[in-house]
């Protein structure tokens, strides 16, 4: 017998089947009894939630000789000639190989003629976003004048990606990711027939692993049960999937608190000549910071080792949320892209640098609240005591990097005319920020230049006469920026960009110096990390 994968076996062949998605089901069965069913239908959910099932089912029990309540039969000649792939009247594509306007003609020549044998034809295009526009704008004029026994089903994944004007012409179903329980009893009702034994533990952990999808989790079963005879452990799951060690994961996660950049490079490697998933162990990352996160907010989980606890002394919330923020980022960065391990150096690199990862919306955050204690003092003018003089030269030292000129300017000439000793530093006349520093970007992510992307990201860019500055408050930022390639890089950037000739120039502003070898200095004669990542 042909050998089929456990999720295409397993595959529910009827509504009352399917796992976690009552909610759809329940109306599209409604709909089928009473014979109201709409000309076209949007499934849009996360991947294995059940989209592409559900579709079938209903194709099936539209066109059933005996159904039942709803449901297929299963059994009667066009159940099983669409079972059994048999009848042109019902067409899945995929829309991610077949995303071209011709496809799409091609059905809407074939939606003219009547079926061949059945009631309805059915077409289920699945990942529906990734037709291009003029295949979009085919199946609209489709959708606008269906004939009668025509029915679309549309599946998507990200259904924010497709027109509204479709949207707005089909009926939507937005399929959940299944609960862990739902998943386990599946799995657990899959071992039984295939008379497997299993630790409990073990299908917890697939469970999470699949994260709502039941086609993940059937797939990771599959290679635990084929992997090797014998019941499916915690252990073999662990083998199979497996993030890597957890005191891997913890050496990581005490370099990036400890800012040790060289360490944070040398526990990578190890991490990446594993071989394992990027999102499974960035999943482990992410979960030692929230717990690190729980710990420094109240008390510490009893997962949490001493060494962590003790890296993590003297580290501020405001980080830790920071560092979970730019990882969860990354998850979604890691799903997308085909070279996982380049992105996830980079990130866990730029996580481990000497320099405070800083925001934007910390920044504007710290600018507005100084704006506001500066009005405070204009509005009441304090006796220039000994005390306040204190707090000026304080102001003053924070170095605050102003955004918004205008207001700057008018905050200034009224600190002048006061004649406080409040200063604003680095604001000069002239000196205006690049607008196309998003272009710039977006360039940089299109050509795959990767490093200068993420060495982009926060940074902020001005420009004065001739000269283009990049400023960074990120170490890691400013090594990769500085090369000359990347200068160079930047260079032909920006000037296809404002259309004039340029000379680039890469800044490092510390918190207490604006040096720009100190982090040169501080690099010296250690395995940098914008050589690693070349
Ligand atoms: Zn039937």
């Amino acid at each position: 017998m042909a050998y089929v994968a456990l999720y295409r076996r397993y595959r529910p062949l009827t509504f009352a089947d399917m796992v976690g998605q009552e909610h759809i089901t329940k109306i599209l069965k409604n709909q089928l009894k009473t014979g109201k069913v709409s000309h076209a239908y949007i499934f849009s959910g996360t991947r294995g939630t059940g989209k592409t099932t559900a579709a079938k089912v209903f194709a099936r029990a539209i066109n059933c000789l005996n159904p039942k309540d709803g449901e297929p039969c299963n059994e009667c000649e066009a159940c099983k000639s669409i079972l059994e792939g048999n009848s042109t009247d019902v067409v899945e594509m995929d829309a991610a190989s077949n995303n071209g306007v011709d496809n799409i003609r091609t059905i809407r020549q074939e939606v003219a003629y009547s079926t061949t044998g059945l009631k309805y034809k059915v077409y289920i295009i699945d990942e529906v976003h990734m037709l291009s526009a003029g295949a979009f704008n085919a199946l609209l004029k489709t959708l606008e004048e269906p004939p009668a026994n025509v029915v679309f089903i549309l599946a998507t994944t990200e259904e924010h990606k497709i027109l509204p004007t479709i949207l707005s012409r089909c009926i939507r179903f937005e399929f959940k990711k299944i609960g862990k329980p739902e998943i386990i009893e599946r799995l657990k009702y899959v071992l039984g027939t295939l008379n497997v034994g299993y630790e409990e533990e073990a299908l917890e952990r697939i469970a999470y692993l699949a994260d709502g999808g039941m086609r993940d989790a059937l797939s990771i079963l599959e290679r635990c049960v084929n992997a090797s005879s014998g019941d499916v452990t915690a252990a073999k799951v662990e083998e199979i999937v497996g993030t890597v060690p957890a005191d891997l994961i913890e050496s990581l996660v005490i370099n990036i608190l400890d800012n040790d950049v060289n360490s944070a490079n040398k526990t990578v490697n190890k991490i990446l000549e594993k071989g394992k998933d990027l999102r499974n162990i960035n999943d482990a990352i992410i979960e030692e910071f929230l717990n690190i996160l729980i710990g420094l907010s109240s008390e510490w989980p009893d997962t949490i080792s001493d060494t962590v606890k003790e890296a993590a002394e003297g580290v501020s919330v405001a980080r830790v949320n920071l560092i979970i923020k730019h990882l969860s980022k990354l998850d979604e960065d890691l799903r997308q892209s085909t070279n996982g391990s380049v992105l996830f150096k980079a990130k866990m690199l730029e996580l481990a640098t000497k320099v405070p990862v800083l925001d934007e919306n910390m920044l504007l955050n710290k600018i507005q609240e100084l704006e506001m204690k500066l009005e405070e003092v204009l509005r009441n003018p304090p006796a220039p005591t000994k005390s306040t003089r204190k707090q000026d030269e304080k102001a003053e030292d924070k170095k605050v990097e102003v955004k918004q000129e205008s207001s700057v300017d008018n905050v200034e000439k009224e600190v002048k005319k006061e004649e406080k000793s409040v200063k604003l530093v680095q604001v000069k006349a002239g000196k205006k920020q690049l607008k196309e520093l998003s272009k710039i970007m977006q360039r940089a992510s299109d050509e795959d230049n990767l490093k200068v992307f993420s060495a982009l990201a926060g940074t902020e860019a001005f420009i004065e006469d001739d000269t283009v500055t990049f400023s960074t408050k990120n170490g890691f930022a400013y090594g990769v920026l500085n090369k000359d390639t990347s200068k160079d890089y930047l260079k032909t950037l920006v000037e296809d960009e404002i259309e004039r000739d340029v000379n680039i120039r890469i800044e490092y502003i510390t918190e207490d110096s604006k040096d720009e070898k100190s982090f040169e200095q501080m690099m010296q004669g250690t395995d940098v990390p914008f050589q690693v990542i070349d």
